[in-house]
């Protein structure tokens, strides 16, 4: 049997799965990840932990499925996106903490920037608004406050790299010093339409390009495997892709016009626009959904900042349910909300209203209102944002949406997953293998390795668990969602 070793470096832990050439899962190991918090709005991890628990899940995966190395064909790996880490190129030992991609402490660089003529120019050539998420701030920050940083960096005794370059270089003993276009174009640096760095920004951001990694197709060869890490044997690493980039090709969306969405703490929505790079004018990322032979697809990308948040804080502030799961049922008994709208805005809201000063609303109580009420509430507010995004998404790119591909773990959601296919009037797939993360990555090396033949042979290995049609009237949708487009105009600042 032939097998192909997913690594999936996320923000809370460090995963290793093993696919098989059903692209099933055979085993699966798990390593948390110590989040560190110097100062308020500050987020770094260590590098050097990053890479030892990596390590350790590829040798735990290894003994728990029975497997030998032999049988491996090639590694993918998907990452937490943006991640930024310099280090010494002659000693492999990182520089600082990594700066992970939630930390604000460059937004006021970031402002500079934002001030200054460079911005519109930035959106124009990276796709991406200016903040303090891409890895271009940090690095700039890192050269800036750690001590000889830029000067070693003008000597070339510096690498930087996101996560992925950083698990490659130590996958490969410090031979290879690479990237994927995916991750390339989250650090506000690559040029997205003309495939290079871009070397008006890195001169404005004073940032030598000595530091920057090759840039390749996110299938295809990237390196073998040192000794050290299989016991002599070379595996060929092979994939290498961002972690929502790789959930949307883990969904086989390979077609301009289909979409994901992942229902996780927030919920990360992307489009496939293929080779047009489209241009959002609702506040959406352009961005790079991979790049095979050289050919790129581009993806509109729009994210929620609270969608299974609100479900923790119905169990962890309101004690209304003990699990999150508790919810769906909770939700399935009462037939409405009887008119109540939920509004969770608890950092503001982002696309398509842009009003990060606003906050969280409950809107229509009555004297029956009850608890199962404020439940299904905050279940459809979920459904009603990711409707206003997929709005945006279809006006910017001029393409109809035909079916949503569902993952994350609110997805899980029966009664949500209904609601979400009849608020939008199509059809909602979930797929079996939740971890579409990293089976995206795997899909990306097996393809290089000849696992799988090409993107027909991966359509044909993914399975629908279950798929939700629309059953509501269209006066009904279109009663709803005013009545929540009313409850969000109500809720933006200065018009409460
Ligand atoms: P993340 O990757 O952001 O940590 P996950 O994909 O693990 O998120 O999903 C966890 C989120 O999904 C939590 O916010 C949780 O409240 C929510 N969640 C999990 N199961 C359910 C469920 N059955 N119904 C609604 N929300 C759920």
């Amino acid at each position: 049997m032939e097998y192909i070793l997913a690594l999936d470096q996320g923000t809370t832990s460090s995963r290793s799965i093993i696919f098989d050439k059903n692209g099933d899962v055979v085993s699966i190991s798990r390593k948390e990840l110590t989040q560190i918090y110097p100062k308020p709005g500050w987020v770094e991890q260590n590098p050097e932990e990053i890479w030892e628990t990596q390590l350790s899940t590829i040798w735990q995966v290894i003994a728990k499925s029975q497997i030998s190395p032999r049988d491996i064909k090639g590694i993918g790996i998907t990452n937490q996106r943006e991640t930024t880490v310099l280090w010494d190129k002659h000693t492999g030992k990182p520089i600082a903490n990594a700066i992970v991609w939630q930390c604000r402490r460059t937004a006021e660089i970031c402002e500079e920037i934002r001030n200054s003529n460079l911005k519109d120019y930035i959106y124009e050539n990276t796709g991406l608004m200016v903040d303090a998420y891409f890895s271009a701030s940090k690095i700039k920050w890192l050269l800036d406050e750690i001590p000889k940083a830029r000067e070693k960096a003008e000597k070339g005794d510096l690498l930087f790299g996101t996560i992925d370059s950083w698990l490659i270089w130590n996958l490969t003993n410090g031979e290879i010093h690479a990237t994927d276009f995916s991750n390339a174009s989250r650090t506000m640096l690559y040029n997205i339409k003309e495939l290079c760095w871009d070397s008006k920004i890195l001169d404005a951001l004073d940032i030598p390009d000595t530091i920057l990694p090759e840039v390749k197709p996110s299938s295809g060869l990237f390196g073998h495997t040192a000794d050290s890490v299989f016991d002599g044997r070379e595996i060929p690493i092979a994939g290498v892709v961002g972690d929502q980039q790789a959930a949307l090709f883990g969904q086989a969306c390979f077609d301009k016009g289909m979409v994901k969405n992942t229902y996780g703490t927030g919920c990360f929505m992307l489009m496939n626009t293929g080779d047009k790079l489209v241009r959002s004018h609702n506040g959406l990322i352009s961005t790079i959904a991979w790049g095979i032979e050289n050919k790129i697809q581009y993806a509109l990308e729009g994210s929620i900042f609270v969608a299974g948040a609100v479900v923790q804080w119905l169990r962890d502030e309101l004690n209304l349910i003990d699990t999150a799961e508790e919810s769906g049922k909770l939700a399935c008994s009462v037939s409405d909300t009887g008119g109540v709208y939920i509004v969770p805005a608890f950092v503001g809201l982002g696309a398509p209203y842009w009003d990060m000063g606003c906050r969280g609303s409950i809107h229509g109580l009555t004297r029956g209102t009850g608890r199962a009420h404020i439940i299904r509430a905050a279940l459809e507010s979920i459904a009603y944002q990711t409707k206003d995004v997929l709005e945006a998404m279809e006006s910017d790119s001029g393409f109809r949406l035909k079916s949503l591909k569902v993952d994350g773990g609110a997805a899980g959601n029966d009664f949500m997953m209904q609601f979400q296919s009849d608020i939008l009037n199509v059809s909602v797939e979930r797929p079996m293998v939740l971890e579409t993360t990293a089976l995206g990555a795997a899909f990306m090396a097996g393809m290089a390795v000849g696992v799988w033949v090409n993107q027909g042979d991966i359509i044909s290995k993914r399975k629908t668990e279950k798929i939700f049609s629309p059953q509501m009237t269209d006066d009904e949708r279109k009663r709803l969602y005013s009545g929540w487009k009313d409850a969000v105009k109500r809720t933006l600042k200065g018009d409460v």
